[in-house]
């Protein structure tokens, strides 16, 4: 990527790389001792974001950043940009789905979403107060009837530092903490987390994107990345968008919000269609 960004305080960085050398060291020399600088600077990246996050509340409107009226129009988009993609991916017949809720904060998208269309969820959040809050706001509630719908396993982990279980998911929903991440760890974490989905299984990824470029913030170490930026990083991860939506309406000022679909195996489509076979004459086997 060779977009110009800039960083909350307005100042301009010519391209990206320019940004993550300042930023985590990326592309100075890499030495083996955790200590030295580029380690060091990319543990400084992550603890910032982290100190960031443990002094947000335990809330709705502190996990969606003081908008907490946004909530309803975001669960409303994700669930019509999930909904037909259930059925393209596993067909019509009840099935028992697995999700994972990536950077789950407090549970907002695992109760008021995934719960509702997955049997089982798991999340992986690495702020402790968010996980537990996440703990009581998804205990269940009343007798356990058959075909429950439940939260499973709670991992207090980044994404930079998890793998999922080999085959385990159909779903991993990663919402609003990718740009927590680095271009390299953002590519090996799609990498690793590959093993854990099923067949047909699927990434959603629903992050803020910048009209050109990327937008850091300095306060909990985030990037914002353009439509672009984030397509180029899913080519490396060796991704396909299978579909993409535009959020609608959240408030202007806000930056815009795209879902995404992305998938391992190429497409169908276009130049890939299935190719029909048509009897006729020249079908003939050839005879030698
Ligand atoms: N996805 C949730 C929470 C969004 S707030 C929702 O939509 O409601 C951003 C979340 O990312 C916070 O819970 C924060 O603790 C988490 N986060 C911060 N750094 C992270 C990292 N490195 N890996 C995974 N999650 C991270």
């Amino acid at each position: 990527m060779d977009d110009a960004g800039l960083d909350s305080n307005g100042h301009a960085f010519r391209n990206a790389k320019e940004m993550w050398r300042e930023e985590i060291g990326l592309g100075e020399r890499v030495e083996e001792d955790a200590t030295s600088a580029p380690a060091a600077k990319r543990h400084a990246w992550y603890r910032k974001g982290i100190s960031y996050w443990q002094g947000v509340d335990a809330s709705v409107d502190g996990v969606l950043g003081g908008y907490g009226h946004v909530n309803e129009a975001d669960l409303k988009g994700s669930e019509a940009f999930l909904k037909p993609l259930l059925i393209d991916r596993f067909g019509n017949e009840r099935r028992h789905l697995v999700a994972l809720d990536c950077g789950s904060g407090i549970g907002r998208v695992t109760k008021n979403l995934l719960l509702r269309h997955f049997n089982e969820v798991d999340l992986l959040e690495p702020v402790s107060h968010f996980l537990d809050a996440a703990r009581e706001n998804l205990a269940p509630e009343g007798d356990m009837k058959e075909d429950v719908h439940m939260a499973v396993n709670f991992f207090c982990l980044p994404l930079q530092e998890f793998t999922p279980e080999i085959g385990r998911y159909d779903v991993i929903w990663i919402q609003w903490c990718i740009g927590q991440l680095p271009d390299d760890d953002f590519v090996s974490f799609f990498k690793r987390a590959k093993v854990g989905l099923k067949k047909n299984g699927f990434f959603v990824v629903k992050e803020n994107v910048a009209k050109t470029g990327f937008v850091l913030d300095t306060e909990d170490s985030s990037i914002t990345r353009s439509d672009l930026y984030f397509r180029d990083l899913f080519k490396q991860c060796g991704l396909y968008v299978h579909s993409s939506k535009d959020q609608k309406g959240f408030p202007a000022e806000l930056f815009a919000v795209k879902t995404y679909a992305l998938v391992f195996d190429k497409p169908k489509g276009g130049r890939n269609k299935k190719i029909r076979y048509k009897p006729g004459p020249i079908k003939e086997p050839r005879r030698s």
